[in-house]
């Protein structure tokens, strides 16, 4: 069975898709409701954004783009010291979908959000007519309930700092390019799609100060070093030895002519913590299998000519610089 352009239309037929494919999976008091808006009580500040998917395949090893939108939206919140609680989701399919391949990866978004404990509180389906999307595009927003007490910023980082990275760096790209049937090359690398929450739960718990947390998703390391340089007014300084990469994924990297820092990740996060604070912050990130292979991989430094240096194995120091143009696209 395919998807037909009748099924969002917005009648009968919507209705049904509606009904069958998402309240079947998604059900809870508030979506059930079907109102225009969904009305949250939160009585506390909370943290909001928003994310769009357009992963080119939309199965690949270790996820699917449902399991994508779910951990995607919530590692903002998370590294934003919120709680995730709602989600909106929203899918804009194109007629002729595979109605078993929607299936399978709603449920996959539907287990991750009830793994995680979250609500899919609103929603909206379109379907727009053969050749008007590739597949399937699906948006979510995410709300969070924000932790007390201090929270980190691109701009928190402080000269002598230390750069802890969770784990090996570039395997989400690796396994989406892998698992792309134009290009002649294939991988036993796995996405390393997750929701970072309990990871960041354990870390918050350790009682380490965190100046400065974000997910290192699309750019790659090369992206957010140079984000939180300039947000800083720092200088990053990274040690390339001390980057945990697979050797699977340099090899992939040595082939395809990619800097595995520039790689996407979808469960890894990039943490400035205080130098004192970085043996118990790295204990506890170990203590997770999230965050087994974290290494602290780079200082803080005041700010030089450059927001990120990459430090190389023989000492010297060359400019790290943002990747530019269309190296990957539609790799999340
Ligand atoms: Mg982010």
């Amino acid at each position: 069975m395919r998807v037909k352009l009748a099924q969002g239309g917005g009648g009968r037929e919507t209705a049904a898709l509606i009904s069958e494919l998402i309240l079947s999976r998604f059900s809870n008091p508030i979506l059930d409701r079907l109102e225009d808006a969904a009305i949250l009580e939160t009585g506390q500040p909370v943290a909001f954004t928003t994310d769009s998917f357009v992963v080119k395949p939309l199965e690949f090893p270790g996820g699917d783009i449902g399991k994508l939108c779910v951990c995607g939206t919530l590692n903002d919140l998370s590294v934003m010291a919120a709680v995730p609680k709602y989600l909106s989701l929203a899918l804009i399919i194109e007629e002729g979908l595979e109605m078993a391949l929607l299936e399978r990866v709603l449920a996959s978004a539907a287990r991750e959000a009830a793994a995680q404990n979250i609500r899919v509180v609103c929603g909206d389906t379109k379907v727009v007519e053969k050749g008007g999307a590739d597949g399937l595009f699906i948006n979510t927003s995410g709300l969070g309930l924000l932790r007390s007490g201090a929270r980190p910023s691109a701009s928190g980082l402080k000269p002598g700092d230390a750069l802890i990275f969770s784990g090996f760096s570039g395997d989400h790209a690796i396994a989406v390019l892998g698992a792309r049937k134009e290009l002649n090359f294939s991988t036993s690398i796995v996405s390393d799609c997750a929701c970072l929450e309990p990871l960041v739960a354990a870390l918050f718990a350790s009682g380490c100060q965190i100046h400065s947390m974000r997910d290192v998703t699309r750019g790659g390391l090369s992206a957010v070093a140079n984000e939180l340089g300039e947000a800083s007014k720092a200088t990053l300084v990274i040690e390339r030895e001390a980057v945990p990469v697979r050797p699977e994924t340099q090899a992939a990297c040595d082939l395809l002519g990619f800097n595995p820092l520039d790689l996407a990740n979808e469960g890894k996060i990039l943490i400035g913590v205080p130098d004192g604070d970085a043996p118990k912050a790295l204990k506890a990130l170990r203590a997770h299998p999230l965050g087994r292979d974290a290494a602290v991989i780079g200082r803080i430094e005041p700010r030089g000519s450059f927001p990120a240096l990459l430090q190389t194995a023989l000492g010297n120091r060359i400019i790290l610089e943002m990747p530019r143009g269309e190296l990957l696209p539609r790799i999340c």
